[in-house]
């Protein structure tokens, strides 16, 4: 994919990046009050929703068309560059018109190629950094589609934003983080910046100040937070907004610690990590060698595959195996789970051959 730097000028490469504002833009005075506290505070790039797109219908659907001469007014009052969602190709274009500096695609909207390929056909031709939020659905290849279709457009200034998974149960988050997604596609596609949204990550103030720091922890390049001048009153997701206030107090508390520090001894314990890595390659191929020949011994003996009890006995034994050897007994059994799935295919291959 060819990317280039979304950073806007006057914007500092600092990590964090951090976009913050309202969920959804309101009435003029929300906007303006917000947009200035949160300038204030140094904030350069303003966030706010005109068009919302809601779960179900008869709730607060944004104020569309008329919150955009409210984003201008912002830019030209503080000086801060505007962003936000686009769903459909009216959204890009109205928005292009009102002169928005940053669009942003939700999570709803990436999980539908349609809707995204509709915007990808808008922007043709335009030069403006596009966020892609991660589909509702924890499908990176749908993601990274979202991400081709609009690169295929022509535009290089891509980034992501990171706003968790829908889930039946909810747990302490209102959409589950699964960090493993987001990483996965910082290695698949290393120059694309990456956002954390702490608050649909976590769906209640308390959780945004640990979420951000995670977050940074995990290298990510900047934060998207939703940022209101009365919280408790907001139309929608009041909940998990807070104050400029609280976000600059939060902001202040992070440990941004250095992305390299590639020092001697880490060198060297990484250089053990490979070795250990090298032998349990080594063993498991071993492994299989051994399930394979097990394989072909059952076949000449016309002996079932798969054969539960030895199954119940190497899950057990290796757990509390595991457990001795200060290993957790669960996370010892799923490798076990895996490894057993690996060799009963491969004995499957030999007894159909
Ligand atoms: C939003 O950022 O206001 C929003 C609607 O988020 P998401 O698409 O992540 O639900
Ligand atoms: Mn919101």
């Amino acid at each position: 994919m060819e990317l280039e730097s979304i950073l806007l000028p006057g914007v500092e490469a600092k990590r964090p990046i951090v976009i913050a504002g309202p969920c959804s833009a309101e009435t003029e005075e929300q906007v303006m009050s917000t947009a200035k506290q949160l300038s204030e505070r140094g904030i350069k790039i303003f966030r706010a929703g005109i068009w919302k797109p809601r779960t179900k219908p008869g709730g607060f659907e944004g104020v569309g068309v008329e919150g955009l001469s409210w984003l201008k007014e912002v830019k030209k009052e503080t000086g801060m560059y505007v962003s936000t969602e686009v769903a459909t190709a009216k959204h890009v274009y109205e928005s292009l018109k009102a002169g928005i500096d940053i669009l942003w695609v939700g999570a709803r909207t990436t999980a539908n190629p349609f809707a995204v390929q509709e915007i990808a056909d808008a922007l043709k031709g335009v030069d403006i950094p596009v966020l892609v939020k991660n589909p509702v659905n924890p499908d990176l290849d749908l993601w990274i589609g979202a991400l081709e279709r609009i690169n295929n457009s022509g535009l290089k200034r891509l980034g992501v934003i990171h706003r968790g998974f829908s889930s039946y149960d909810k747990k302490i988050y209102r959409n589950l983080p699964q960090w493993h997604i987001p990483i996965e596609l910082h290695r698949r596609i290393p120059n694309l910046p990456i956002f954390c949204d702490p608050s649909h990550i976590g769906g209640k103030r308390e959780l945004i100040a640990p979420l951000c720091q995670q977050a940074m922890d995990l290298n990510f390049d900047g934060l998207i937070v939703e940022s209101h001048c009365n919280p408790d009153c907001a139309w929608s997701d009041a909940s998990q907004q807070v104050t400029p206030d609280v976000l600059d107090y939060i902001l202040n508390l992070l440990v941004i610690r250095k992305e390299t520090q590639t020092t001697e001894n880490l060198a060297a314990l990484r250089r053990q990590i490979d070795e250990c890595d090298n032998s349990l390659m080594e063993e498991l191929a071993k492994r299989m060698r051994i399930a394979r020949e097990i394989g072909t011994y059952k076949k000449e003996h016309d002996m079932p595959i798969l054969q539960t009890s030895r199954y119940s006995e190497i899950l057990e034994k290796r757990g509390s195996q595991g457990a001795l050897c200060g290993l957790d007994a669960e996370f010892v059994m799923k490798i076990f789970e895996a490894i057993h799935e690996e060799s009963v295919r491969q004995q499957m291959e030999i007894i159909n051959k």
